[in-house]
């Protein structure tokens, strides 16, 4: 086939879609089930709805074949789970007595029973259900979600493509069922798996498909060569099927790899690959193998993963040299669009030139069709699109947001001492002890108290213009002073001012620092009916003014004891904000940590002896290929150095992590040149004190004695017993007493009840030295 004829026959196509709808009516319609105020029927009514006008939309911008099955009401890995019968042992008598009401046990737990766990899917902030396997799991084949959609969208008369997380993916997503052995591997049921796999592919293909997606995204990360094997197996044996669909077999995240040659050798029909963070390794692999010849190529050259608008003579670069690999290309996003919210012309409070830089769900739709009108009809039809579209980026490029040359100037001139503290790591501690004169096992809190109500309502307050900036602010005092009463009559060593005054740990410093913007509807999925709105860094960042020393000094104000400064990370104030895409991640986090330097900085001058920089993310931004780690801890290490080297040697630097394990970065928090770090810790009996003495780390640590993610109130007697075992890694003069997260989540009962045991636990063990 010459590029001519695949140019013409390329289409456009999504793989999956934003589920809740213009005013989120998924999650109001799911909430409503859950409470009783929503019937079954209501609900099903509403979700099928929600498909039909998505479906509507994306055929009516031009999409060739829309996805189907991609819809969910919590989560696909769960959906799959369900579509292959494992359901764990715990919750299948709720399964048999209401699939939907079993379905949303698995989600969510029972008073009886425990939900499947939830975790991070791939690099992304959404959270799928973890299915749980073991030697024993029987594989049983439940189409009917997945021809059920089918069915919906092919009878409003268009072309579909059912969307599968892949055989392969899910079993490496799993883990082992509890009370099966730790060693067991998922992977080994791949061939208990496959069939039920071909008897959903052949439904769907008695159902009308033509093609059916198997989203394989666990093959973007380092996979062994048994993973490699039974990848090559499983889509050798579908391949191999008679009564079967044509299979597109979709990547993303990141470059194919070592599994490109893999899947190009396999007896199916098209690959997808993303073109976005991926595209040089991508194409340069996509070459190696002598292209795709008599397959379907699709190109996901528009990124899923950010918000900003696409570079059309990039990408139609970027497909045009694809041309010569493929039999057919055809164009889409590099991922599902779920990761980004769902309109940007909803934005209506943004200056509409900054608007035009963005794109959303339904923004990308359009850049894929123009993209692929582009490729098959020539870009001069698509003149006017493309003059528009440089017109947009010229536009972002020439901008006062995105390009300040003082900040750049300050980037600039940054050299590698400014990242470095005065005075190594032993000398200062000897000057913080004396500065500070604290207890053996001193103990502290992670930073947020309970949100109250009255908080919460003096917020919603403010923001509805019923409640002046003087009387919130009197509401804020107020909680502090609650506090830090409770903090000193606690006998708590290091105090905390309690955040009252922050919605979030992101977007209370972005809506302070110029550079970042806000949206009213970018909603983005996290997991289930929970939806966030990160904030957008859209431009060189700086700090006008200060941007909680008001609050930190009020704190200090009321007690002689230490009070800390509370401030985000770089790495995390990235990882929770969609970033700009027109200059390296490095330089962003660079500009950032300079802002939090001002912040330090002005804490320190007005007496704050103990500063602590929140890194929770610094674990999740990690890339998936081992072979980038390196180059990203450089500069997120870099990053944090930068915030915080500016202080005074006896000025005590302390940093927080948390939802990971830590294994991977031990020696990336050795780099981070803190005094103290604050690990959570309590669920694992404070392995992380073990890992971090192994690996020789040097400085103070505080690993979690209390898991704030339970209501559960920790006794003095099992707090001192882990401290015991964190003895056994740390000495006294390096171990600090905490929780092992923020207490915001929590209630006052339980807070004040697990602190005064916290309290009473170290002092017990204090004893003991
Ligand atoms: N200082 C923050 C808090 O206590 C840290 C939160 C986090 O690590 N996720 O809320
Ligand atoms: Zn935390």
């Amino acid at each position: 086939m010459t590029s001519t004829t695949a140019a013409a026959a390329a289409r456009a196509t999504v793989y999956g879609y934003p589920r809740q709808g213009q005013g989120r009516e998924l999650k109001k319609a799911v909430e409503g089930y859950w409470k009783g105020t929503v019937t079954a029927a209501a609900l099903r009514d509403t979700a099928a709805g929600l498909r039909r006008a998505t479906w509507r939309q994306l055929a009516g911008a031009g999409v060739h074949e829309v996805p189907t099955g991609d819809f969910s009401y919590y989560d696909h890995v769960l959906d799959t789970s369900v579509m292959v019968g494992a359901v764990p042992a715990r919750h299948r008598a709720a399964v048999e007595a209401d699939a939907l009401d079993g379905y949303f046990a698995m989600a969510r737990g029972t008073q009886e029973v425990a939900p499947l766990e939830m975790t991070k899917w791939f690099d992304t902030n959404y959270h799928y259900l973890v299915p749980e396997l073991g030697p024993d799991t029987v594989f049983t084949a439940d189409s009917a979600k997945q021809v059920g959609e089918l069915g919906e969208a092919l009878a409003l008369g268009l072309a579909a493509r059912p969307v599968l997380v892949g055989p392969v993916t899910y079993l490496l997503l799993a883990k082992p069922a509890p009370g099966v052995a730790e060693g067991f591997e998922p992977l080994t049921l791949l061939d208990r798996l496959l069939p039920v796999y071909a008897e959903v592919l052949a439904d769907l293909r008695a159902a009308g498909a033509e093609w059916v997606q198997l989203d394989e995204p666990a093959l973007v990360q380092d996979r062994t060569p048994a993973e490699l094997n039974a990848a090559a197996r499983a889509y050798r044996d579908l391949g191999r099927l008679t009564d079967r669909p044509k299979l597109l077999v979709a990547s993303y995240f990141d470059r194919l790899g070592e599994a490109l040659p893999v899947l190009a050798k396999a007896p199916v029909d098209g690959l997808a690959l993303d073109f976005t963070r991926a595209a040089a390794a991508n194409l340069a692999a996509l070459a190696a193998v002598g292209g795709l010849p008599g397959k379907r190529l699709v190109a996901g050259v528009v990124d899923g993963r950010n918000v900003w608008i696409d570079d059309f003579e990039q990408s139609l670069s970027i497909l045009g040299t694809l041309l010569g690999l493929a039999d057919r290309v055809d164009v889409a996003a590099s991922c599902s669009l779920l990761h980004v919210p769902l309109d940007a012309t909803a934005e209506r409070d943004l200056d509409p030139q900054v608007a035009r830089w963005l794109a959303f769900a339904r923004q990308k739709t359009t850049e894929v069709v123009t993209l692929a009108r582009g490729l098959a009809q020539g870009t001069d039809t698509i003149a006017a699109e493309l003059a528009a579209n440089r017109a947009d980026l010229a536009s972002r490029a020439g901008s006062a947001l995105t390009r300040d040359p003082a900040v750049r100037a300050r980037a600039a001139a940054v050299t590698a001492a400014d990242a470095r503290r005065s005075q190594p790591y032993p000398e200062r501690t000897a000057a913080q002890r004396a500065h500070l004169g604290l207890p053996p096992l001193p103990t502290t809190t992670i930073g947020s108290f309970p949100q109250t109500g009255e908080l919460r309502a003096a917020r919603a307050g403010l923001r509805a213009g019923r409640l002046d900036e003087a009387a919130y602010e009197q509401r804020v005092e107020a909680e502090i002073r609650e506090v830090v009463a409770f903090q000193e009559k606690a006998g708590i060593d290091v105090l905390v001012h309690g955040e009252p005054e922050r919605n979030d740990m992101v977007q209370y410093f972005a809506e302070q620092l110029t550079g970042y913007l806000a949206t009213q509807h970018g909603w983005v999925q996290s997991y289930g009916t929970r939806y966030v709105r990160p904030p957008i860094l859209a431009g060189d960042v700086s700090r006008p003014e200060p941007m909680t020393l008001r609050w930190t000094r009020y704190a200090q104000s009321l007690t002689r004891r230490p009070v800390k400064g509370m401030l985000t990370g770089p790495v995390t104030m990235l990882a929770w904000s969609f970033v700009r895409d027109d200059q390296p991640l490095a330089d962003t986090a660079r500009q950032v940590a300079l802002a939090l330097r001002d912040e330090v900085d002005d804490l320190e001058a007005a007496g704050t002896a103990v500063i602590q920089v929140d890194e929770p993310a610094l674990r999740e931004t990690l890339p998936l290929r081992e072979a980038d780690r390196p180059a990203y801890l450089a500069w997120a290490t870099e990053a944090f150095r930068l915030a915080t080297a500016g202080v005074r040697p006896d000025t005590q630097i302390h940093t927080h992590m948390c939802y990971a394990e830590f294994g991977d970065i031990l020696t990336a928090i050795d780099d981070l040149d803190a005094d103290v770090v604050s690990l959570e810790a309590a669920r694992s009996h404070m392995q992380v004190a073990g890992e971090l003495a192994g690996a020789g780390y040097p400085r103070e640590v505080g690993p979690g004695v209390y898991d704030i993610h339970s209501p559960r109130v920790p006794d003095a007697r099992e707090a001192a017993s882990l401290l015991r075992t964190g003895l056994k890694a740390i000495p006294a003069e390096r171990l600090w007493v905490n929780p092992d997260c923020g207490l915001k989540t929590r209630a006052w009962p339980e807070v004040r009840a697990s602190l005064e045991n916290l309290v009473a636990a170290a002092r017990e063990v204090r004893g003991e030295l």
